[in-house]
């Protein structure tokens, strides 16, 4: 099991236990069962990171929740600005391409920045960009990027939507019968999963 954790400057923005399918120079493939405990920020007003702008939020905290609905398979690429989410509801129900910065290894598994858009792509192959508001909205916004990084950002998602229209790896058909280990039951946040900001060390949280 690894913890997969989001940053966004030095504070943690969302964190989820995965278990280790493969660990290899391809990069890291995981898998999420639906039911597992996973924790996002929410603040006390009950809004998220994808209605305001992490320093508008009214003291954000990391709440637990439970991931419903779809069983993820991931693919995290070494050194690749993207990962790639195989769903599975009963059978396979589409690619979801998170854009993010690589992945950086810690201890108990692995850090990067959500980089806001997304790609839904449906089995068929029909894709639309996710969250294009919120990503235009959090260009030039302290802490995220500027309309430069935005571009790079926009172009990587670009290229792998040539790939999902081209039916290239990894859109080929790649893993979509991958079928989970009877075994693999959700997953509950372990110890130390609440380190609210990087490099923050194990132990009660702040204020508690
Ligand atoms: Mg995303």
């Amino acid at each position: 099991m690894v913890l997969q954790r989001y940053f966004r400057g030095d504070r943690c923005t969302f964190v989820r236990p995965m278990r280790v399918v493969r660990d290899d120079q391809d990069g890291l493939l995981l898998w999420l069962t639906a039911g597992s405990e996973f924790a996002a920020l929410v603040d006390a007003d009950g809004r998220t990171s994808h209605d305001l702008p992490l320093d508008e939020l009214n003291e954000p905290r990391l709440t637990r929740q439970r991931w419903r609905d779809y069983d993820v398979l991931e693919w995290m690429p070494a050194g690749a600005a993207y990962s790639i989410w195989w769903m599975f509801a009963d059978a396979f129900a589409g690619w979801y391409v998170n854009l993010e910065s690589p992945y950086e290894r810690h201890p108990e598994g692995v850090d990067s920045v959500d980089l806001v858009l997304d790609i839904r792509v449906e089995p068929g192959r029909a894709w639309n960009w996710k969250d294009e508001d919120e990503f235009a909205a959090r260009t030039g916004r302290p802490g995220y990027f500027d309309a430069v990084e935005a571009e790079a950002i926009r172009a990587e998602g670009n290229r792998l939507a040539k790939l999902v229209e081209g039916g290239e790896f990894p859109f080929d058909g790649t893993h979509t019968d991958f079928r989970p280990d009877p075994g693999w039951g959700p997953l509950t946040l372990p110890t130390g999963w609440d380190r609210e900001h990087r490099g923050q060390s194990a132990g009660p949280r702040r204020g508690e």
